[in-house]
């Protein structure tokens, strides 16, 4: 039944972009580049730009890395419309959604061991037997044998997934009380009227998790764009891991401009000095095209 390629034509909506970042670190050159992405292809689309922290996973989150975040994009000059949404905030939205998953029977419930995963083939297909209901069970969403979705990314062009045979049920819900990623992003990017997603490519193969969800759940699907990660020499993604590549505080104008030549854009050399001025010039120049489709620039180049 779901080999759908989704309808993303939204006429009569205006434009609203966002970025998420989770609270696990402060931004890093990569995660500025996705937020400097995101902001510009809203602004010259006179779209509005939200920023939402996905703040569901308390062990991988650092104190007071949500402020420091949203003070850096300040401090870059990366002003968000309206209040920020904490997905910390929002279990009862998703409790909802499970709930009503699991009336539909399109999401059951799993007691899985690592080890029967592993047995799985780590692809778990099929729904297991009931399990003992003392115990913890996450939810799993039950994904129909011939899951295949495709969309056409703004960036990368045609993509496909056999979300079945690939990823198989996905985890919506986990045994250790938290509520997955997944879940949690198709729920709130509807909550938000979120019509484009502008991200780095390590979310290209979330997506059509995403969508296929957003099917189940009859949401609409934004239209996606996943920018090329920045990576340093020796060809690694720059994340947190990757202390090498932390922002540089005392300079906001050089790394703005540094982002907008990641993003493809001429930025004329010593063209301005501040980040307002960078901003509004690459809002005027701003063209999909140039964004590189693969990942092979330096970040300091
Ligand atoms: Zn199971």
């Amino acid at each position: 039944m779901m080999t759908n390629s989704p309808s993303y034509s939204y006429p009569h909506h205006p434009y609203i972009g966002r970025f998420a970042p989770s609270p696990s670190g402060p931004l890093h050159f990569g995660s500025l580049v996705s937020a400097l992405a995101s902001y510009l292809d809203a602004k010259a689309h006179h779209g509005k730009w939200l920023v939402r922290m996905e703040d569901i996973d308390p062990p991988r989150e650092i104190d007071g890395a949500a402020a420091t975040i949203l003070q850096q994009l300040q401090q870059h000059g990366l002003y968000w419309d309206g209040d920020v949404l904490h997905q910390s905030q929002r279990s009862k939205a998703y409790l909802t959604v499970l709930e009503k998953l699991k009336q539909s029977n399109l999401a059951y419930p799993c007691q899985c061991s690592r080890q029967q995963l592993k047995e799985k083939g780590g692809v778990h297909n099929h729904p297991c037997l009931p399990g003992n209901p003392a115990k913890p069970s996450a939810i799993r969403l039950a994904i129909s044998n011939d899951a295949k979705v495709e969309f056409k990314d703004l960036f990368q062009g045609q993509q496909q997934q056999d979300i079945k045979y690939l990823v198989g049920d996905m985890v919506l819900y986990r045994k250790d009380g938290l509520f997955a990623y997944q879940l949690a992003v198709v729920i709130d990017d509807a909550f938000q009227n979120i019509t484009h997603v502008i991200r780095g490519s390590d979310l290209l193969d979330s997506t059509p998790r995403q969508i296929y969800l957003q099917q189940q759940l009859a949401l609409h699907t934004p239209l996606y764009g996943h920018i090329p990660i920045a990576i340093n020499s020796t060809g690694h993604k720059l994340s947190k891991q990757n202390l090498a590549t932390p922002i540089n505080y005392d300079t906001p104008a050089m790394n703005v401009a540094t982002a907008i030549r990641w993003l493809g854009l001429p930025l004329p050399k010593l063209h301005h000095n501040n980040c307002n001025d960078l901003l509004a010039w690459a809002i005027q120049h701003w063209q999909r095209g140039l964004i590189p489709p693969v990942m092979e620039r330096l970040a300091s180049s």
